[in-house]
């Protein structure tokens, strides 16, 4: 019985570098509060990019704030099925996510038992932290990708090169490891200083 338990925790805590990867203006088109599947858009050049980081060791971990759950406009569920529709769209290009950390809080909801101060909100690093008991992660070899200063700020806590990707949406974090506009330029950053 104890061998099963540990024998599981081993295969998963083989330490690696990973890229985590902040979802909406990442992975996916932002449209706002995206939790319908229809509304789950890859960027054309995600799957290739996630391919060629994957293929350099790294393990792939998205994190997420989801405060709508919080606020009550979608419920956790419907989390799950935009993070299901991600990965159906792709295996079509044979490649996946390790797994994914949500934020589902914000202090300022309305809906219980969401609507409280968490540690997990980015820029705060505790979805960096969940993911690192988790898997194991070798943090002076990963880096987070996101489109917000916050999620630049969230891996410098974590104590990981960030990589903003400028969608033209949020203010630069001038401090960034790299400043790009794309998610393949993000990897080519990565893949360089690998
Ligand atoms: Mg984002
Ligand atoms: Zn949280």
């Amino acid at each position: 019985m104890i061998a099963y338990g540990y024998t599981f925790m081993e295969v998963k805590n083989v330490s690696k570098p990973a890229i985590f990867l902040d979802r909406d203006g990442v992975l996916i088109e932002d449209f706002g509060y995206v939790h319908r599947i229809e509304d789950v858009k890859l960027f054309p050049d995600v799957a290739e990019g996630l391919k060629a980081l994957r293929a350099e060791g790294f393990r792939l971990l998205v994190v997420t704030n989801q405060s709508g759950v919080a606020r009550g406009y979608f419920e956790i569920d419907a989390v799950h099925r935009c993070h299901d529709e991600i990965d159906r769209q792709l295996q079509a290009h044979d490649v996946t996510i390790d797994s994914y950390f949500i934020c589902p809080h914000h202090p300022k909801g309305n809906t219980a038992p969401w609507n409280v101060t968490c540690s997990c909100r980015k820029p705060k690093p505790g979805l960096l932290e969940q993911a690192n008991k988790e898997f194991g992660t070798v943090m002076d070899k990963s880096f987070i990708i996101g489109d917000k200063a916050s999620d630049i700020e969230c891996g410098r806590a974590a104590g990981i090169r960030g990589i903003q990707i400028d969608r033209g949406q949020y203010p630069k974090d001038e401090k960034a490891f790299g400043l790009v506009t794309s998610f393949a330029e993000a990897v080519e950053i990565i893949l360089t200083a690998t």
